[in-house]
């Protein structure tokens, strides 16, 4: 049998999945085989129901993962966590330690395993900690399994923790998400238990698979653009000819050499037990998207970062250099993450998925309509919690959702909502067919609603999608958001009905009284057409939903005093946790900017503006000689005086971005709403000046890797 025989190859395909599926994540046979079965128990139910780990199990766990590590190849261990600087943080420990006799062994206890103690002087934290008041503590999530990080021939056991401020405040994205999925666990269990659906059930879960878009160019090129090294996106690079206005990159095959890599990456997240499922050309030349199985969203959350850390090293591997940023090319798609949101019950029960008829129908859309007036209420807030820099480039272009939150149901789902604004009930419509008129094609499916691909928050027959999250962002923030927004509407809705239920004493009558009140008062967030239209925009503004176009405009949502009471009121976050996290949102914005306007103008003072005035030598010493030789050339002329108007131009926006630098100042806020204003602006001009002197400056003067080169070499 060849090499290339299909049997063997399926049986090696097989063997991916199943060999190496989870072969570095601390679960299944990893634990079975070096836990005592009470312990195995114990562990199991911590890990998939969140139940509080038995302390003295902890040295048994502790001394199993040690060895399984240490059979795997590791030398150290490390309490992994998420900071607020929106990447994860790592220390590495080794297991060495002395006995009695003084004699070299490896340990690791449970306390090493439940707690550690980091410098936390050095993370963001909005402030409240000084730089010599430096105690942080990293506490061990056992919800999270365990995994083997191989970075070249080291391997390090990483255990996912949470990390608080020796004060008792989160640093961290975890926190605030495990605290916001028990809030949305306990308003739901109450939905569930008035509907009497709640027999064997004893927690509710959110569900998370996110899909990432990235975008991958030569690394070689990549090195020799500052702006790519530094910022992550491109600050000048004139169009090139050919964007996606042909729509042949979509869906399109996928190129040797990058199918390659999409291999390579899959392999490395099946061997932490990340559920890669669907990769593709996405719409824009260069750019691509990976989507996992969806999983309980804690876990979803910690893969996710570790998908993007996969999709980056691979790349480096592969002579390619990954880019998430929100928006790497001016003039062409950004880079997001669609977040795909749903809850389900600990027996397996997706409750985003409509029964038939009846009760369950009733209970679905009890679910449906905590998200409306959740989405209504609190649009401010969820906008904000996608707010960053990046993002802003892409929220509103006409490429991703707009910067208005609004819900997209679909045909069907608003046809049964409209009718429960009307008092009644309505059953769900079964698919239809679709006969293609050629007898050799079977009939299709036809389902009851159209997709939708401009809203920003869309049903999708059995979750919501979350849109505007940002490419390079972390999921943690806005599904903690979004959780709490979600468990504070079930409360209202719930508690409404408990009461009206003793009125009327129809479970049934109950429901429809509330939830039909609920969607006359929030169905203006509902939005079934095209949301990147003009008329929208002016729609939105009538109906008085809130058009938060920049992170400065949308970030002081969170400084309300209701919203650090609704944080608080779950759970989630004190009003302190609140404040930190906003500041650092505002710190990172203000500081991103800063990075890019310093970037722009070394740029400009190292690269374009030497490119430039050497063009002009070229041109003005061609002019001299030709016209020495007595010819004249009275449009060479005319080119270089145009050369010159750029150049002067550009000189000018330098010294404008200099200025607009120098005004940023007072606090995070007030530093923002000046960038916004001035910094931003003059970045813009700047930036028009570089792409129009790219496109005139001779190619084999130009210092810089085009979009040409970056985006179809
Ligand atoms: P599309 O691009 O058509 O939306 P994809 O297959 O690219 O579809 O991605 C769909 C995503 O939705 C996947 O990441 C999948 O895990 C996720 N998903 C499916 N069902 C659920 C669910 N119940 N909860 C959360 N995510 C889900
Ligand atoms: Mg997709």
């Amino acid at each position: 049998m060849s090499d290339d025989h299909g049997e063997r190859r399926i049986r090696d395909a097989a063997a991916q999945f199943g060999d190496c599926y989870g072969i570095l994540t601390f679960t299944g046979e990893n634990v079975r085989r070096r836990l005592s079965p009470s312990a195995v128990e114990r562990f199991d139910r911590a890990l998939q129901r969140g139940e509080r780990l038995d302390p003295t199990i902890a040295d048994e766990v502790a001394n199993a993962m040690k060895d399984w590590a240490i059979d795997s190849g590791c030398t150290h261990y490390c309490h992994w966590f998420q900071p607020l600087t929106g990447s994860t943080a790592e220390k590495h420990d080794s297991f060495l330690s002395f006995d009695g006799n003084g004699q070299p062994i490896t340990e690791f206890s449970g306390s090493q395993l439940i707690q550690a103690e980091p410098d936390a002087s050095s993370f963001p934290s909005g402030g409240i900690r000084d730089t010599w008041e430096a105690r942080g503590y990293t506490a061990w999530d056992p919800t999270s399994p365990a995994f083997i990080v191989r970075n070249g021939s080291e391997r390090t056991l990483c255990i996912p923790t949470c990390f608080v401020s020796w004060t008792g405040e989160s640093l961290d994205q975890k926190t605030p998400l495990l605290r916001s999925n028990d809030a949305i666990s306990t308003q739901a269990m109450r939905a569930l238990r008035f509907f009497g659906s709640d027999r064997g059930v004893s927690a509710v879960t959110t569900t998370l698979g996110v899909e990432q878009e990235y975008f991958l160019v030569d690394k070689e090129l990549a090195s020799m653009r500052p702006d790519l090294m530094l910022c992550g996106r491109t600050l000048m690079g004139a169009d090139s000819p050919k964007g996606h206005q042909l729509d042949d990159h979509y869906f399109g095959s996928i190129p040797q050499n990058v199918l390659a890599y999409m291999a390579d990456v899959e392999e490395r997240l099946y061997q932490l037990g990340i559920p890669a499922k669907t990769r593709h050309n996405e719409v824009a030349p260069q750019q691509f998207e990976l989507a996992p199985l969806c999983e309980r969203s804690n876990v979803a959350c910690d893969h996710q970062m570790l998908t993007m850390s996969v999709l980056k090293t691979v790349a480096s591997n592969h002579g390619l250099h990954c880019l998430l940023h929100e928006k790497p090319f001016q003039g062409i798609n950004g880079t997001g993450k669609h977040n795909n949101w749903s809850m389900t019950t600990d027996t397996g029960h997706n409750l985003l998925s409509p029964g038939k008829a009846g009760e369950s129908n009733l209970q679905f859309l009890t679910f449906v309509c905590a998200v409306v007036r959740a989405l209504d209420m609190h649009a401010d807030i969820l906008r904000a919690s996608v707010a960053n820099a990046g993002n802003d480039h892409r929220l509103g272009a006409n490429e991703a959702p707009p910067a208005i939150l609004s819900i997209y149901m679909g045909e069907e789902l608003e046809r049964v909502l409209e009718k429960l604004a009307a008092g009644e009930t309505a059953d769900f419509e079964a698919k239809s067919e679709i006969d293609l008129g050629t007898p050799a094609v079977p009939h299709l499916q036809r389902h009851a609603g159209d997709r939708n691909r401009t809203s920003p928050f869309a049903f999708i027959g059995n979750r919501f999608e979350f849109r505007a999250v940002g490419g390079l962002a972390s999921i943690a923030w806005p599904n903690a958001v979004m959780n709490t927004i979600i468990a504070e509407s079930l409360d209202w809705i719930v508690t409404k009905m408990e009461k009206q239920v003793d009125a009327c004493g129809s479970i049934e009558t109950a429901a429809i009284e509330v939830l039909g009140g609920v969607i006359r008062e929030h169905q203006r967030v509902i939005f079934n057409g095209d949301n990147y239209s003009a008329e929208w925009h002016e729609e939105a503004e009538r109906r008085g939903l809130p058009i938060l176009k920049t992170t400065a405009d949308a970030l002081p949502a969170f400084r309300s005093d209701s919203v650090r009471e609704m944080f608080q009121r779950y759970g989630v976050m004190s009003g302190a946790e609140v404040d930190i996290r906003v500041d650092v949102l505002f710190e990172t914005y203000n500081h991103v900017i800063g990075i890019e306007a310093r970037t722009m103008l070394q740029m400009i003072e190292t690269l374009v503006l030497p490119a430039a005035t050497r063009y002009q030598t070229e041109i003005a010493t061609a002019i001299a000689a030709t016209e020495a030789a007595g010819v004249e050339c009275p449009t060479t002329g005319g080119r270089l005086h145009n050369l010159v108007g750029f150049v002067t131009g550009l000189e000018q926006a330098a010294l404008d971005i200099q200025s607009a630098m120098d005004l940023v100042a007072g606090s995070p806020d007030e530093q923002a709403i000046v960038s916004q204003k001035e910094l931003i602006p003059a970045m813009e001009r700047a930036r028009a000046c570089c792409d129009t002197i790219e496109s005139c400056v001779s190619a084999d003067l130009w210092p810089l890797p085009t979009y040409t080169d970056l985006l179809f070499d």
